[in-house]
């Protein structure tokens, strides 16, 4: 049986309103071409600005293949003193389906921790969004060696409290802070599958053989060149791609070469 395929970009700080429907009218119409019975999950994860547009852009479209539309963070209370914060209330009225937690900018450039990414999964999973948790060490990290330590701390406390009933909703995507964004080296197809090896690892002995069923995603400097490679390792379920997504007709291309 073909393999169930997982592909997602996250948009960060680009594409405003207007280019996130022309990017997701044009995506939807391309991955209506891929054949029906290719297995696909396939998300995109713009700025909380485009969310409404973007929701009504994908619902507008029927695609064999429908796109599901994701956030970039989310604060775990349902309202409250948060000024500039964004409520899961708030992303559920908009017809958000999936929120992506602990993506390694969150980590490092906004100094998140282990224990605040754990509330919002909890908060995520509570209020049935799709829950993308982001793990990765930082190049010092693997430097010293202790990229798995640091990937089961993630792990663990990240999803401390989760609960066998919501597994379902869950998804991981490893993503070495090393390998992401211009600066980035991709991680070798070996070195990558061994890591989501750790995690599967990890996700067994949380939550037993359930936890193997839970998609785990690669994403740094996923390209045409190297996507077929990473794709094909029996660790990796899905690709989380950045810039090489960020063009319709090059994410398209992408997917279908796999
Ligand atoms: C990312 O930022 O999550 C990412 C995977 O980016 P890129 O593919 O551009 O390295």
């Amino acid at each position: 049986m073909a393999k169930k395929i997982y592909f997602g970009t996250n948009l960060k700080m680009y594409k405003g309103n207007a280019e996130v429907v022309d990017y997701l009218t044009q995506l939807s119409q391309l991955s209506d071409t891929l054949p029906a019975d290719k297995d696909l999950e396939l998300f995109v994860i713009p700025s909380f600005t485009a969310l409404s547009d973007a929701v009504a852009a994908v619902r507008s479209i029927s695609s064999k293949h429908p796109i599901m539309i994701g956030a970039q963070n989310m604060n775990p209370h349902d309202c409250g003193q948060f000024t500039g914060d964004i409520s899961p209330l708030m992303l559920k009225e908009l017809g958000v389906r999936l929120v992506m937690i602990g993506h390694s900018e969150r980590r490092h450039v906004f100094k998140e921790t282990d224990q605040e990414e754990n509330a919002k999964v909890l908060a995520a999973l509570k209020h049935q969004f799709v829950t993308l948790l982001c793990v990765g060490e930082t190049l010092e990290q693997k430097n010293y060696d202790i990229s798995d330590e640091i990937l089961r701390t993630q792990l663990k406390i990240g999803l401390h409290g989760v609960t066998p009933a919501q597994l379902p909703l869950l998804r991981i995507a490893y993503e070495p802070v090393w390998a992401i964004g211009t600066a980035g080296i991709p991680a070798s197809a070996d070195y990558a599958d061994a890591k989501q090896a750790v995690i599967k690892q990890c996700l067994i002995e949380l939550f037993g053989k359930e936890g193997n069923k839970i998609p785990v995603f690669y994403g740094g400097s996923v390209n045409p060149e190297n996507a077929p490679e990473l794709f094909v390792q029996p660790h990796i379920d899905g690709l989380f791609i950045g810039r090489s997504a960020w063009d319709a007709e090059k994410f398209y291309t992408l997917m279908s070469g796999l």
